[in-house]
């Protein structure tokens, strides 16, 4: 008989095997989500269940004090705001949603975020269409539309990372939902050029072709053009319409009507741009293009004139100094235009996404008066997961596993580290933990400190003195030292021609992360760390003589501008994104943060697959245990108390437990001691530490009964 049971920590056997023997059976009972200690583990049912998200769960969940046990996303929202409104912990509270791709972390993020609106409206007597919490809902299946796409992994995968933060203030019962701001993390903008094989662009591309009227299609040129380079109309699916009013629906909810249709404007003069093709013409020692038609389309919805557009992409500028006139010469070769064709269309697409995002932040945000109340967030992460590929990891994959690596290391030491410490100190049970866990700092510093991968690269594109793929490999190899823990040289890639005499030049090498080995390929990737804008593009498009390039360029010029750094130099994709996780890092640490580890029971995609015994992978879902840490939690939190107050809180909430007479001069932590051990169902659900207090949520929920019942 296996065991069955809602928390991985009450395993009689904690080891893995056990783990997996539970997580199985519950999956076969369509028992999705498990507790292990104070994380949730939500296995993904990779198809809709009936009723599992209803409206009645979230009111069981809501209003029923006791079934925050029940294992359910909803649980864990529900203790996440019973921490923000009682003020239990760190004032500020964060959920991190992580897992591998197609593991489903968006689908818990929107239900929480489904929950705690539904939580609003039960708070609101009248729901208005201008409440934050209708306004973040509706504003999803725009930012899915325009950073979701069809991957080999995942139909509906996030390729850009994001941060809910829900701002709330006021205490207890009184907490309400005021404001709130979406950050979003390095959108993948290299697919609105080139995807891979199989491999759709975003949606949205799709779900205009399939839904814009013919009069819109045909003020836009859209209409019969045999083939779009990137974004083939034969890759429309079935839902792509439907989606398309939900898109428009959500642009009109959130009154952006306006942009709409300067939206399409810009996207078919994307997919216009795609199309345009090189032709050398030898003689004139310059480029021609067999697609006229389509860069006039292209020209005249961007309102820029066609010729200078054309020119943007066959013709370089060179300036020597900043007082020597610039030097113009025809661009090497057929790639070389192609790149600064697609250059544009990346920058283009970027700014729009932002632009659209600012729009919705705009709506989102309310002023909160904070000298009167201090605000508390309610965070939600849900960051892209950890990527592996069997060839051509890149820069992209290098940045994704980099955020991974860093959210992993923090949960290791402000959890599982922190547990273990404090435990100890404050003379309570605590294990021992894997010390490998947390020698993870160094990998990290490997990744981004001075002498490392980012260092390396970082230094080439700022140095710009034509360092080839290779020799970056090289570099990257030997300066963080072969001997070195965590990086290793990798053999010649097996697709490469071998020669007994020529020994291929290394373009590869790999990376020991927490989820496995790595191999990256240089090739490439100094480019797309300099991610170089020429100057002449930028202000081509400063002229343009539509308004709407003219607004995504404005907060833009920041591109030319705010991306240099102090001494002039550009920075690289790479700084950009270490900053960004600097500052992640930072609002994690002033909260209490929750885990929810999405797990994937099988890499076939559900349409695939018939029975749901095909669909659970024994070796797959054990090697994502292992990574996202879920045994190394089981371990620690069957010896935690997640909840922590001072002495002197714990005594002035529960003195009314205190059997004995109160006396002026007894002392907070003697009242303490007095009421753990009268009571003998708290004796092991509370316990009285050196410097503060350590519950279970079980000792709380006792405790706050009885408090009322005396
Ligand atoms: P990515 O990193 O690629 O964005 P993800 O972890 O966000 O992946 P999701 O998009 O949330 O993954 O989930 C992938 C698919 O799995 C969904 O499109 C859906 O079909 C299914 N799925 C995930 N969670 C659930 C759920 N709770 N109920 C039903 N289906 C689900
Ligand atoms: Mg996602």
């Amino acid at each position: 008989m296996h065991e069955n049971i809602e928390d991985l920590t009450h395993l009689q056997k904690l080891e893995t095997s056990t783990v997996l023997q539970c997580l199985r059976s519950r999956y076969k009972q369509k028992q999705f989500y498990t507790w292990a200690g104070p994380t949730l583990v939500a296995l993904n049912p990779l198809k809709d269940v009936p009723g599992l998200y209803s409206k009645r769960m979230m009111e069981l969940f809501a209003h029923e004090s006791f079934t925050y046990k029940t294992p359910h996303v909803f649980a864990l929202g529900q203790r996440t705001l019973r921490h923000l409104q009682w003020g239990l912990g760190k004032t500020h509270q964060a959920i991190v949603v992580n897992g591998e791709s197609g593991a489903g972390k968006t689908c818990n993020a929107l239900y929480l975020l489904s929950f705690f609106a539904a939580m609003e409206t039960n708070n609101n007597e009248v729901p208005n269409s201008d409440n934050i919490e209708v306004l973040l809902c509706r504003s999803n299946p725009l930012l899915e539309a325009l950073g979701n796409a069809q991957t080999l992994r995942n139909e509906n995968s996030s390729r850009f990372g994001k941060l809910i933060r829900l701002v709330y203030i006021g205490e207890g019962a009184n907490t309400q939902l005021v404001s709130a701001h979406i950050e979003t993390y390095l959108l993948e903008s290299t697919r609105v050029a080139r995807q891979a094989a199989g491999e759709r662009n975003f949606h949205i591309f799709y779900q205009m072709l399939a839904g814009l009227p013919e009069s819109t299609k045909a003020e836009l040129d859209l209409l019969n053009v045999p083939k779009w380079s990137i974004a083939s109309e034969r890759d429309c699916n079935a839902m792509d319409e439907a989606h398309f009013h939900v898109t428009v629906a959500a642009l009109e909810q959130l009154s952006l009507e306006d942009t709409t249709q300067q939206l399409w404007k810009l996207l078919a003069a994307l997919l216009h741009l795609g199309n345009v093709e090189f032709v050398v013409n030898k003689e004139a020692n310059s480029w021609t293009t067999d697609q006229q038609n389509h860069l006039e389309s292209a020209a005249r919805l961007l309102g820029l004139n066609s010729n200078e557009l054309f020119q943007l992409f066959t013709v370089r500028h060179f300036q020597a100094g900043s007082k020597s006139p610039a030097v113009v010469r025809p661009c090497s070769s057929q790639n070389e235009c192609a790149t600064r064709r697609d250059t544009l269309i990346k920058l283009l697409y970027r700014m729009t996404f932002d632009t659209v995002l600012e729009n919705i932040n705009r709506k989102l945000q309310h002023a909160v008066d904070s000298t009167f109340t201090i605000p508390k967030y309610l965070c939600i992460l849900d960051l892209y997961g950890f990527e592996s590929f069997e060839y051509g990891n890149s820069l992209e994959q290098l940045c994704i596993n980099y955020a991974n690596e860093r959210l992993q290391y923090y949960f290791t030491v402000n959890y599982l580290k922190e547990q273990q410490l404090h435990l100890a100190n404050e003379g309570l049970t605590a294990i021992k933990l894997d010390e490998n866990a947390l020698d993870k700092q160094n990998l990290i510093s490997f990744l981004d400190g001075p002498v490392s991968v980012f260092g390396v690269l970082n230094e080439e594109c700022y140095l710009n003195r034509g360092c080839d793929d290779s020799q970056v490999c090289i570099r990257i190899q030997s300066s963080l030292n072969e001997r070195t823990r965590g990086v290793k040289s990798m053999p010649p890639s097996p697709r490469m021609p071998r020669s007994s005499k020529i020994k291929a030049p290394p373009v590869e090498f790999a990376i020991s992360h927490y989820a496995g080995l790595v191999s990256y390929s240089t090739v490439a990737m100094l480019d797309k760390n300099r991610d170089y804008i020429p100057t002449e593009m930028v202000s081509a498009l400063s002229k343009s003589r539509n308004y709407f390039v003219k607004l995504l360029l404005g907060k833009d010029a920041l591109i030319v501008n705010a991306t240099h750094t102090m001494n002039g130099r550009r920075h690289t994709v790479l700084a950009k994104f270490k900053n960004s996780l600097d500052n992640l890092m930072r609002i994690l640490n002033v909260c209490d943060v929750h885990y929810i580890r999405c797990i994937r029971p099988s890499l076939s995609a559900p349409y695939y697959t018939t029975s749901p015994s095909q669909r659970w992978d024994e070796d797959y879902v054990d090697a994502q245990l292992n990574a996202c840490g879920v045994i190394d939690t089981i371990k620690v939190s069957s010896f935690g108390y997640p909840i922590r107050m001072s002495h002197e809180e714990f005594a002035s909430r529960y003195k009314y437990l205190s059997t004995k007479r109160p006396k002026e001069s007894i002392e907070a932590i003697e009242i303490c001691r007095e009421i753990t051990e009268s009571y003998v169902q708290l004796q092991n659900e509370i316990r009285v530490g050196k410097s503060q207090m350590y519950a279970t949520e079980k000792g709380i929920e006792l405790a706050e009964r009885w408090k009322f019942r005396i």
